[in-house]
C-alpha cells in the first residue's frame, strides 16, 4: 500500500467538505485523506452558482424562511438556524484562505441570485465558484504538515465492532491491493450518488458507496429517497456521461422558459422541485425531450462575464446562447438524503462522522435551496473537526485488530462486483424508501 495503516483521523473523501474538517483538525494530528480517482475529480469542483452568504442581521427571517419553504419545512430548524448563523463567518474564512469572490466596484462582495431565494445573497466567482473554493482548500491543505492526501484510493468497507468504527478497508486503485487502515476518527466525505443515476450533473464515480456501507453497518440513515432533480441540464443526443449543468444563477440574471412554440410557461424562479415539475409537465404536453432556455434577456456583457464556461459549452455543442434559445432538460443533481448526523456530524455509530452531501444533518429538509449546499458542507465539516478535537481519545489498537480479523477479506476481490452491489443496496433503499413515503423529486 501506498499508505501507513494507521493515522490519527481519516477522511473520505476531497471535496469541500473533507478538505474543509481536514484545515480545521488539530495540527498535531496525523490526517490522510483519500479520494477515489484524482482530487479535481469531485462535484465540488463542478459547482457553479455560487455560495450564500447572510446578507445582515435584516436578512435572517428571509434566508430562514426561503430555505424552510424550499425544504417543504421538512428542513431541521436547529440546522438551518446554524447556518445561517455561520454563513458570514465561513465566506470570510474562504476570503482570508485565498477565495476570489466577485467584487463591486466598491469593493464589496457581489452578490447574483437563483431559484427560491427572495433576494441576492449568493457570492460568486464567474460560473466556476466550486472550483475556486475547492482548488483554493486543497492548496492549503496540501501546505499543511500533518495532512496527507492520496488519490486512487478507494473505501471498501470499515472496520466495526460493537456499534465503534475503527478505520476502513481501503483498495489501492493503481495496485489493486486491498487492506485495513485504522484510525481513531472516520469521517464519510464522500459526496452524493449522482452516479447511480442514468442522467445526473454528478461525477459518475460518485456512486453512494458510503451510504450503502452504513446500510449495511446499521448506522442510520435518514430521507434516502430525497433525491433533487435540477431543472436545467443542456440537451444534447447524446446524453450519455454527465449532464451538463446550466446554472440557476442565470434564471436569477433574467434567463427564460418557452415552450416549444417559444412561449414562456411558469415562473423561473420558483425553488427546484416546483420548476422541474412544471418543465416535466411542458415536455408531455408538447411533446419534447427537451424545452427551451433563452438567456438573451441578460446583457450580453454579463453573460460573457458571469458565465463564460456556459457559453463556451453551449458553443460546443452548436448553440450560441448570444442569438438563440438554447435547449434544456432536467437531471439528477443533488442528495438532500443521507447518513443521519447531528450538527457537530457524529453518525450513530461512535467514532464515525459525516459531512458534506452524504450526511442528512436536515438541514435541506424535502429539497435544497440553491447554493446551501458548499456552505453547508464548510460549515458542518468544520463542526466534526472542532468536535473531534474537543472529545479526543485514541482507539484500542488490539479491539481495532480484533475487528478487522473478523472481516472476510474475500468479499472484497471483485472491486466492480462489491461496487455494483453497493449501487443496488443503496437503490433498493431509495425504492423502499419511496414505497413508505413518496418523494415528488426521486426519479
Ligand atoms: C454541476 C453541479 C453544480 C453545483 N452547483 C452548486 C452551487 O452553485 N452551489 C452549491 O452550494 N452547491 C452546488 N452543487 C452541489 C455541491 O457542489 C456539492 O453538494 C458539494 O460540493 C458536495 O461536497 P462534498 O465534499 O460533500 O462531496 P464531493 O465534492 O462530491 O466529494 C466527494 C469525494 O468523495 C470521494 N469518494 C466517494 N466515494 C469514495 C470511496 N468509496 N472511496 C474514496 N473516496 C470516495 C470522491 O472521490 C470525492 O473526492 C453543485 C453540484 C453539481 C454537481
Amino acid at each position: 500500500m501506498r499508505i501507513e495503516n494507521n493515522y490519527d483521523v481519516l477522511i473520505v473523501g476531497a471535496g469541500v467538505a473533507g478538505l474543509n474538517c481536514a484545515l480545521h483538525l488539530p495540527k498535531n494530528r496525523r490526517v490522510l485523506i483519500i479520494c477515489k480517482d484524482m482530487p479535481d475529480k469531485s462535484d465540488s469542483y463542478l459547482a457553479q452558482g455560487g455560495i450564500c452568504r447572510l446578507q445582515g442581521r435584516d436578512d435572517f427571517d428571509s434566508y430562514f424562511s426561503d430555505t424552510m419553504r424550499a425544504g417543504h419545512s421538512e428542513n431541521n430548524p436547529a440546522a438551518v438556524r446554524c447556518m445561517i448563523e455561520s454563513s458570514e463567518e465561513i465566506v470570510d474564512e474562504l476570503v482570508s484562505l485565498g477565495v476570489d469572490f466577485a467584487r463591486n466596484p466598491d469593493g464589496s462582495l457581489a452578490t447574483t441570485r437563483e431559484g427560491g431565494h427572495s433576494k441576492n445573497r449568493i457570492c460568486f466567482h464567474e460560473d466556476c465558484t466550486g472550483k475556486e473554493i475547492t482548488a483554493t482548500l486543497l492548496k492549503r491543505v496540501t501546505e499543511l504538515e500533518n495532512v496527507r492526501i492520496v488519490p486512487q484510493i478507494t473505501m471498501l468497507d470499515i472496520v466495526e465492532s460493537g456499534n465503534c468504527c475503527y478505520g476502513i478497508i481501503a483498495r489501492d486503485n493503481l495496485s489493486g491491493e486491498t487492506a485495513a487502515i485504522y484510525a481513531n476518527y472516520v469521517v464519510m466525505a464522500c459526496g452524493g450518488i449522482g452516479g447511480i443515476f442514468s442522467h445526473s450533473t454528478n461525477f459518475r464515480l460518485l456512486t453512494g458507496d458510503g451510504i450503502a456501507i452504513c446500510l449495511n453497518h446499521g448506522v442510520a440513515v435518514d430521507n434516502i429517497n430525497y433525491v433533487q432533480i435540477h431543472p436545467t441540464t443542456l440537451y444534447t443526443k447524446n446524453q450519455a456521461g454527465r449532464s451538463f449543468l446550466i446554472s440557476e444563477s442565470v434564471r436569477g440574471e433574467g434567463a427564460v422558459l418557452l415552450d416549444k412554440n417559444f412561449h414562456r410557461f411558469t415562473d423561473e424562479l420558483q425553488p427546484r422541485d416546483v420548476v422541474t415539475a412544471a418543465i416535466y409537465k411542458q415536455m408531455q404536453k408538447d411533446g419534447t425531450d427537451f424545452v427551451w432556455l433563452d438567456m438573451r434577456p441578460i446583457p450580453k456583457e454579463e453573460i460573457e462575464e458571469h458565465f463564460p464556461s456556459i457559453l463556451e459549452k453551449c458553443r460546443e455543442e452548436g448553440y450560441d446562447p448570444l442569438k438563440e434559445p438554447i435547449p434544456v432538460v432536467p437531471a439528477q443533481h443533488y442528495f438532500m438524503g443521507g447518513i443521519r448526523s447531528d450538527l457537530d456530524g457524529r453518525t450513530t455509530m461512535s467514532r464515525l462522522y459525516a459531512v458534506g452531501e452524504t450526511c442528512c444533518n436536515g438541514v435541506h429538509g424535502a429539497n435544497r435551496l440553491a447554493s446551501n449546499s458548499l456552505l453547508e458542507s464548510l460549515l458542518f465539516s468544520k463542526r466534526a473537526a472542532l468536535d473531534m478535537a474537543k472529545i479526543w481519545s485514541p482507539i484500542d489498537k488490539k479491539d481495532a485488530e480484533y475487528a478487522a480479523s473478523k472481516l472476510d477479506f474475500s468479499k472484497y476481490s471483485d472491486y466492480k462486483q462489491l461496487l455494483e452491489e453497493y449501487k443496488q443496496t443503496v437503490k433498493k433503499a431509495i425504492k423502499e424508501a419511496e414505497n413508505v413515503k413518496p418523494h415528488f423529486g426521486s426519479t
